[in-house]
This record gives C-alpha cells, structure tokens and sequence, in this order.
C-alpha cells in the first residue's frame, strides 16, 4: 500500500508555479492575482480560504479576499462580482461555497465571468471540460488528475467508481477519468444516493472515487484488494480531545481500506491540498490567458 501524498505532490505543483511567477515579475509583468469572495463566517469555509490566501502568498501570487456578511443581499453580492469582473488586475475570482440561503448559488456562478472562473463552476466551463475543448477543470478533480498524473497510476482500460454525483466533483470526475486521456480512457460508473447494492459496485472498482460527505461511509469489505482509493471527503467531527475541538475526517475509514488497497489519499493531506494547487494553476492559466489573450488550456489533457 502506497500513500497519495497530496502535501509533497502539492508543494511540487506550487514550487513550479513559484518558478514561473519569479519569471514573469523578472519579465517585468505584474503575478498572477486572486481574488475570494467569503460570505458570512462558516468555521470551514473561512478555513479552506484562508488556506487559499496563504498559498498564494506563499508562491507569490496576489490575493484579495472580500468579506461580505451573512445577511448580504443577493444584488449586493452580485455587484461585488461585476466589480471584479471589470478589474483588469485580477485573473480568478472565487466565490466560496455553500452561500446563505437566500442567495441564488446559480445566478453568482454564472455571474462570474466564464475567462476568470478558476474554480471552473461556470455552465461555459463545465460544457467545455464535457466537450473536452479547452477550460478551466473544477479545481478538486483537477487536483485528482495531477495526483494520478505525478503518481503514474495506470488508469487506461481500469473501471473506475465514482461514488457521488455533484456538478463540482462527481460528475467532471467521472467525465474525465472516461475521456480518451492519460490520465482517462476508465470504464466509469457513476454512483449516488438512488444506486442498489452500492457496495457490488464499489467492490468492482480498480480505482475508487468516494465524494459523498458522509464520515467513514466506505469500509474494507466494499473495496477490491489492491484498489486505488482517491478519498475527497471532508467532514468536521467533534473532538474535545483536538485543539481546534474537531477532528476532519473521510469518506473512507481509512485504517481498515488502507491495507486492502494498492494506493490510497488520507484525509487530511490529500484530495484537499490537491484542490488548492489546482485552484492556483487555474490561476496562472487565466493570467497567461489575459496576458496574451489566448484561451485558457485545459489542466489535464
Ligand atoms: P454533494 O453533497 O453535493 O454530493 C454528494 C453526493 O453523494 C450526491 O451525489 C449524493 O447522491 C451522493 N450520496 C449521498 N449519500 C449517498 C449514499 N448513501 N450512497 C451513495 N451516494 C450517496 O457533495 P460534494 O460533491 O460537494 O462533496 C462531497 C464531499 O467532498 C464532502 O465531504 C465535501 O466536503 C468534500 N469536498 C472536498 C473537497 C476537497 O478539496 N477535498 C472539495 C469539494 C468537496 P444524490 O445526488 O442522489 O443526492
């Protein structure tokens, strides 16, 4: 069994866009910038961006984060959008996810504009990555590539289950894994809440994709011996025992899947640090993209 080591492959990706940021501030053109946009103050998502922030600081990247209160109107929401959408020194705008309730998610993605969309949400990107043309990939399945990529994980001829359907994970993940691609050209099945006897599937998997949000969900006896395991969840348990007073924990119970299994993500220090380093290259491709008006690559071809 072969730990993915999301931290070591992560800080390969960004050591190599610190290079290529130090080039282009000595070719006298301004970093690449990032702009997030949080609304109200949820404990994860005030986390996952000031992780954002850091790593851009950390590779030289500029960042803005804008704050906007919980209670914020959807028009006032929307006219900080169009505000970044004008400003010429920002490449990637972010609004981080899930919104209060009383703002239309839909309407803010697809307000942000398609070129600086580096989360690769907006309808445009989401039908270009199905139409395999050039975009910007949503950055945790991005993330998922690289890390099969830098791994050298076959995936050519596998049958890969994807467990988990949402527009950000799922389903580009099954979309990419099924394109004629290295890495791609897997067998995909696409599982989700409504699927019968989940574990048939599960246990039929060369590589396993589990992002469903539920603690623990996939034990040892669903997965196949010597499976690749790619773990995206993400949940915050209670811990009174933790500094922080939680624990983050997968979709996989980890300690029981792990010795089963050929290669597999912890949680943390795997999908998740892989998100961010896709997030940041996005970035460089929408500053390349702005720089020499060329239509942003694809992250994974
Ligand atoms: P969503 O809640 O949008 O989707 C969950 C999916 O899981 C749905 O398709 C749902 O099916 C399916 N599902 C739920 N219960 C079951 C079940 N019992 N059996 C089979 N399928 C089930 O989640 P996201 O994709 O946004 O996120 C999934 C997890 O990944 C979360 O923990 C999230 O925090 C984490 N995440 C981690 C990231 C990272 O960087 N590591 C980035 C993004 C998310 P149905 O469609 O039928 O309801």
């Amino acid at each position: 069994m072969m730990i993915l080591d999301g931290k070591r492959i992560s800080d390969e990706v960004k050591a190599e866009l610190a290079v290529a940021v130090r080039d282009m501030v000595a070719r006298g053109e301004r970093p690449p910038h990032l702009a997030a946009i949080l609304v109200g103050n949820d404990g994860a998502s005030e986390t996952y961006v000031a992780s954002k922030v850091k790593s851009c600081k950390e590779i030289g990247f500029a960042s803005t984060l804008v704050r906007l209160p919980a209670d914020v109107s959807e028009d006032r929401l929307l006219a900080e959008v169009a505000r970044i959408n004008a400003d010429e020194t920002i490449d990637g705008l972010i609004v981080q996810l899930p919104l209060p309730k009383h703002i239309n998610e839909e309407r803010v993605t697809e307000a942000v504009l398609s070129s600086k969309d580096v989360d690769g949400f907006h309808p445009v990107n989401l039908g270009k990555l199905v139409l395999g043309m050039p975009t910007f990939v949503s950055a945790t399945p991005a993330g998922i590539m690289e890390m099969l990529k830098r791994y050298g994980i076959e995936t050519s001829g596998k049958h890969c289950v994807v467990v988990g359907r949402s527009n950000i994970v799922g389903t580009p993940m099954s979309i990419l894994l099924s394109r004629n691609s290295n890495p791609g050209n897997c067998t995909v099945t696409l599982c989700h809440s409504r699927t019968k006897d989940l574990a048939s599937f599960t246990r039929s998997a060369d590589i396993l994709v589990v992002a469903l949000g539920r603690p623990e969900f996939i034990k040892a006896d669903m997965v196949k011996e010597g499976a690749v395991v790619i773990d995206v969840g993400i949940t915050r348990l209670e811990d009174p025992s933790s500094t922080k007073g939680y624990r983050i924990v997968g979709d996989v119970a980890f300690d029981e899947v792990a010795p089963k299994s050929s290669f597999i993500t912890p949680v943390p220090g795997g999908v998740g640090r892989m998100t961010i380093a896709a997030l940041l290259n996005n970035t460089m491709l929408a500053k390349a993209q702005f720089s020499s008006n060329q239509k942003p690559q694809c992250h994974v071809n």
